[in-house]
């Protein structure tokens, strides 16, 4: 494995990404990229020793963004078209028994090519929490109460951990999010079922995804306990907007294999690339 230090795009401190490579060794200093449109797609472009998957047209590569606490790789999958106008990233399994959002990803992954837009997905943000069907990580830790905005120390099915970015699943998180910049975000959870559209910051583009995935527009009412979650973070300290997919209790076979991975793709700008 090569590990490059690339600059830290929004903190302007360094940090270091793990990327799957067994060739070139390299190491690259990143120029923080213009303030325009698809200006990470500039920065990720440049970034080295990604494999690409010739098995998958969809994809342009693959990266380890970081180790569970058990050691287990989280890995980010890079498809569309870096120089479209938009980046978007997509996360999945951050609550490891919230499962269908990773089909939804894998679909999109496994397809035909995607243009229009640059597109990042991370399957399984919590591979301990899915190998042991629950929620948090393997130290207990609710992941969506970890990060550092409005973080309290909660107890219980929601421990949000001893302190802010306590858990490598969140940090890792930041650091691939802090250096790609997207656009938007889009969290996958269930099984609220619906698109939290009034306490959105880009109220167009979540009604948009909520149209295009077959979702309902619904307030979400978190009890007093919406603190240091990804969405909380990422609004605050970027200047794109995270979007909390809800699926529903049971979504079909067909919807997470075919209906939500078109919806979404169509939500965020993306085509599949028709068979010559
Ligand atoms: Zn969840």
């Amino acid at each position: 494995m090569t590990r490059v230090t690339v600059r830290n795009l929004c903190l302007t401190t360094s940090v270091v990404v793990s990327v799957l490579s067994g060739t070139a060794a390299a190491s690259a200093q990143l120029s923080p990229p213009p303030a325009a449109t698809g200006a990470s797609a500039d920065a990720t472009n440049r970034l080295p020793g990604a494999q690409s998957a010739p098995d998958r047209p969809a994809v342009l590569s693959k990266r380890i963004i970081g180790q569970s606490v058990k050691d287990h790789p989280i890995r980010a999958w890079e498809l569309g078209e870096r120089s479209a106008d938009v980046t978007v990233v997509a996360i999945a399994d951050m609550h490891g028994n919230e499962t269908g959002g990773e089909v939804i990803l894998n679909s999109l992954r496994d397809g035909r090519a995607i243009q229009d837009v640059h597109l990042w997905v991370i399957p399984r943000q919590n591979p301990d929490g899915v190998l042991r069907s629950q929620r948090q990580n393997a130290r207990g830790v609710d992941l969506n109460r970890n990060f550092g905005v409005k973080w309290k120390p909660l107890t219980g099915y929601y421990y949000a951990g001893p302190r802010p970015w306590s858990e490598p699943e969140t940090r890792s998180v930041r650091r691939f999010l802090n250096t790609v910049d997207p656009d938007y975000v889009l969290s996958f959870h269930s099984p609220l079922y619906g698109i939290d559209v009034h306490g959105a910051k880009d109220r167009p583009f979540a009604r948009r995804v909520a149209e295009e995935m077959a979702l309902p527009i619904k307030e979400f009412n978190c009890s007093g306990v919406c603190h240091g979650t990804l969405s909380q973070w990422f609004n605050a300290r970027h200047d794109g907007a995270c979007v909390t997919v809800e699926l529903g209790y049971d979504p079909s076979e067909r919807y997470l294999n075919v209906r939500g991975p078109r919806g979404m793709l169509r939500a965020i700008g993306g085509h599949r690339r028709t068979a010559d």
